[in-house]
């Protein structure tokens, strides 16, 4: 079973490395894309990076109303000029939350569990789970990015 790391850990402050098709299609990552998503619903989360369970590959899942999907070396390619303040959480910063400005609309491409390069568009909150776990894979945390940090729970995203 995956456990979550909390900050302060090196692995959340690394830079994640993309992966090749033949990599994801790997029966062991197929494994480790199966037990994050396991990890995420434990822990009530709606996102989770590869990084925060110790794994320093650019993988990421999110929860989405049809289901857990994975996305594989994601990026934003195009975003709107708007930004927006979200209120979130982190399952590695556990007791805190905080407003981070975030694109309103951003369009990505990904990798798919299967290898294939695939084009989204995002808005709302799934485009700010998105940034949120594609900053994981760069080493940077939402405490960073943070204009007002508030310690103790709140109903909001965990990421
Ligand atoms: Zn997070």
């Amino acid at each position: 079973m995956l456990t979550i790391l909390i900050e302060p850990n090196s692995i959340l402050r690394t830079r994640c490395q993309e992966m090749t098709r033949e990599e994801i299609i790997n029966p062991a990552t197929q494994k480790i894309i199966e037990e994050m998503i396991i990890a995420m619903r434990q822990a009530n989360g709606i996102g989770l990076a590869a990084a925060q369970v110790g794994i320093a590959k650019r993988i990421i899942v999110v929860d989405q109303a049809d289901g857990p999907q994975a996305y594989i070396n994601p990026h934003v390619t195009d975003h709107s000029k708007q930004m927006v303040e979200s209120e979130e959480g982190c399952l590695s910063v556990p007791g805190v939350w905080g407003i981070v400005k975030r694109f309103k609309k951003i369009r990505l491409k990904a990798r798919d569990r299967q290898g294939r390069l695939q084009q989204l568009k995002a808005t709302g909150l799934l485009a700010f789970v998105f940034q949120h776990e594609i900053d994981h894979l760069d080493g940077i945390l939402f405490i960073d990015k943070a204009e007002r940090l508030e310690k103790g729970d709140k109903a909001t995203s965990e990421l």
